[in-house]
């Protein structure tokens, strides 16, 4: 059990519940000091108590162990409703965990939802490695005005990190590693890809 991970998906789910530290120990007998050590990965709940805290906060006892809510719950999560916009006068890039109305150069941006994004295909797709903690993602597209890739962004159900590209850029890029991410990257020509 990694004390670390656990802690953060038990505060995740407790604040997705709306309760607090207080009611949540409450509910399960334990001390409210105990249910912030947890949080903190400064302990772990003791394997007795794992099942019960478990149903409290409404996931199987896999769930905390793990600290991971799996691939089924982690994909349902906030980032299905994420929406890209890249203005189509200067290529600037945004991102919204959620629907948002942007504008810039005095028009309305197109939004474009994760949902569209279609799976990486030959002349589309990334080479991810991990070094030292981070990706280190290359890829064969060209990077000409024309056609270029504008931006790679590494989604997990709970955050999401963006690097923005531009044309004659060097076809490279590094990001902060971060487990079970799924890669959203978009081609000036041919629109958003998912790997
Ligand atoms: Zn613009
Ligand atoms: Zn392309």
């Amino acid at each position: 059990m990694d004390n670390e991970r656990s802690g953060m998906i038990i505060r995740d789910l407790r604040i997705r519940k709306g309760v607090t530290q207080k009611q949540l120990a409450d509910a399960i007998g334990v001390s409210d000091k105990a249910v912030s050590k947890w949080e903190t990965g400064m302990g772990a709940p003791d394997i007795s108590i794992v099942g019960s805290l478990a149903a409290e906060l409404g996931v199987s006892a896999d769930v905390i162990l793990s600290g991971s809510l799996g691939s089924k719950e982690e994909s349902s999560g906030n980032m299905n409703r994420m929406n890209f916009y890249v203005c189509p006068e200067c290529g600037n890039v945004m991102a919204a965990s959620g629907s948002a109305e942007v504008t810039c150069c005095g028009r309305k941006v197109p939004a474009l939802n994760v949902k569209e994004a279609k799976p990486a295909d030959d002349g589309h797709r990334l080479e991810v490695s991990e070094s030292d903690g981070e990706l280190y993602i290359t890829f064969s597209h060209e990077m000409t005005k024309q056609h270029y890739i504008g931006f790679v962004c590494a989604v997990r159900f709970d955050r999401f990190l963006m690097v923005q590209m531009f044309p004659e850029q060097s076809s490279e890029l590094r990001i902060p590693d971060m487990r079970k991410c799924r890669l959203y990257f978009w081609c000036s020509r041919d629109g958003l890809f998912v790997q």
